[in-house]
């Protein structure tokens, strides 16, 4: 498994991950479980996923050294005033004693918090509590505000991120800034995106799927991904993806697929608690 560099003190993260979002908390330790016996050693997960307990307890009965695990949670929306608390809250569910990825689920940049949850995470990482923090849905102007107000850069931005959503401009701002670009929805949620002619063509040239195309579209590109599925045979085919190389002009092929489709909701404008 292909591991990348974070900005923090020699930490690496696996390049491909398995995102647990919308999977129900009563089947995410047979997921993870399932994803772990697969190759995976890397799960994103979320306060707001209600599922922790279960990613949790897949990580623990794992049989893996807990440092061959890379996991992630994120801080739920409602508790931007509270992060530290919020934290103590995450590792009592996953049973875990620190986390590899803490990162801030939104900005909500009306509510005006965000800063303040930073410095909580930042007092996290001096603390030794979690061994790298990021931030998730972050744009360039809620970027620039926190590297201008607080000290520690963002290891990692998730944002959405798929051949049909490419976001240039701040994949550019991450590579500037030192900050690791990680893609959520990098699929596009498997809607219409996998039935693109475009992909079609490129699955029959180099014998792989349309969602393998993709994500090799996206490891050679440099970003995280954190492709889900709840199906054994797909997990297996979403990791499958490391013996194959996309030539450069296939690259520019997806490249000219973008067309700024948002799947999910607006950083923006977002503020759901
Ligand atoms: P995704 O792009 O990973 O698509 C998942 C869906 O695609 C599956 O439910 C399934 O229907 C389909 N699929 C998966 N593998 C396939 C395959 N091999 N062939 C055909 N179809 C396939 O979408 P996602 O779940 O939205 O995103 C992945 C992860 O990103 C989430 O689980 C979560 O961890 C993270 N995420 C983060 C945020 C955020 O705000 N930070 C938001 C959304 C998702």
């Amino acid at each position: 498994m292909n591991s990348l560099m974070l900005n923090t003190d020699g930490v690496q993260i696996p390049q491909l991950g398995y995102g647990v979002w919308q999977v129900p908390a009563e089947e995410a330790e047979q997921a993870v479980a399932t994803a772990f016996k697969t190759g995976y050693r890397h799960v994103d997960t979320a306060a707001a996923y209600g599922n922790e307990e279960g990613v949790g307890r897949a990580v623990r009965g794992s049989g893996l050294p807990r440092a061959k695990i890379f996991v992630t949670t994120k801080l739920g929306n409602a508790d931007h005033i509270r992060a530290a608390a919020a934290f103590d809250d995450c590792l009592a569910r996953l049973g875990l004693d620190y986390v590899d990825l803490f990162l801030i689920h939104w900005p909500m940049p009306q509510h005006g918090k965000y800063v303040q949850a930073w410095r909580a995470l930042e007092q996290l990482y001096r603390d030794g509590r979690v061994r790298a923090i990021g931030t998730s849905n972050f744009t360039v102007a809620t970027l620039t505000r926190l590297m201008d107000e607080t000290d520690i850069t963002p290891a990692i931005n998730q944002i959405e991120l798929h051949p049909y959503l490419q976001q240039r401009e701040l994949r550019a701002f991450h590579e500037a800034n030192g900050i690791l670009t990680e893609a959520w929805s990098p699929l596009g949620q498997g809607r219409g995106l996998l039935d693109d002619p475009a992909l079609r063509v490129l699955s029959d040239k180099y014998g792989k799927t349309p969602a393998q195309i993709v994500l090799r579209w996206h490891l050679q590109l440099g970003n995280v991904v954190i492709p889900k599925s709840v199906t054994p045979t797909r997990i297996a085919e979403n990791i499958d993806v490391f013996d194959f190389i996309l030539d450069a002009e296939d690259i520019v092929a997806i490249g000219a697929l973008n067309k700024g489709l948002r799947l999910g909701p607006d950083p923006e404008t977002f503020n759901m608690m």
